[in-house]
């Protein structure tokens, strides 16, 4: 059976951002619901990857043993509720760098797709600022969800940038979810009644 996957962005999706970078685990704060829309995804048995630019590596605002010590805890809490991360995979360049791995380029998806045999054209990505759907529509996923708890509020245009069944606005990665798995389990009942 295909592999059932969503890609999730980071900052703004999962933990709040903030426009001066995530620097420490302190600064690392869940988003109310974040935690329990992944172990809901987990639940409904899809792998769950992050795809994340941290760019504040290169400008040396944090270092990647911090990095390591934030996506640990990510694992850690994601864990102990009950849900699982494949994978955490991040961009540590600078955008003059002109990397192939910083979002809206695809590099992430594809390494991602790689390591685990990801059929991307069935994969789903949740995002809160442009880049992440434009990353996600180069990379050929199936659609993407613009959610709202970003610290940029131009969600609603960015969507109308994309064709109607590609990108949809959420409130939240909890209300995102909820969608996904309410469209699989009707899809999957048309495909029980035909
Ligand atoms: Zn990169």
């Amino acid at each position: 059976m295909l592999q059932k996957v969503v890609f999730l962005d980071r900052d703004g999706v999962i933990n709040r951002d903030s426009p001066s970078y995530i620097k420490n685990l302190a600064e690392f704060i869940f988003i109310p619901g974040s935690l329990s829309a992944i172990c809901k995804l987990s639940r409904y048995g899809y792998s769950v990857y992050v795809i994340t630019n941290q760019s504040g590596i290169a400008r040396n605002l944090i270092d990647l043993h911090e990095l390591n010590n934030i996506h640990g805890y990510l694992i850690e809490s994601v864990h102990k509720a009950g849900g699982h991360l494949g994978g955490i995979y991040y961009c540590p360049h600078h955008p003059d760098h002109r990397c192939n791995c910083r979002k809206p380029q695809p590099g992430l998806i594809y390494k991602a797709a790689l390591d685990n045999c990801i059929d991307i054209s069935s994969s789903i990505m949740i995002g809160d600022k442009y880049t992440d759907i434009e990353c996600a529509k180069r990379a050929g996923c199936k659609c993407a969800y613009l959610v709202m708890t970003g610290i940029d509020k131009q969600q609603e245009i960015y969507t109308k940038k994309f064709p109607l069944e590609f990108c949809r606005n959420t409130g939240n990665l909890f209300q995102a979810v909820d969608i996904i798995i309410e469209e699989n389990e009707r899809q999957n009942q048309q495909h029980e009644y035909h």
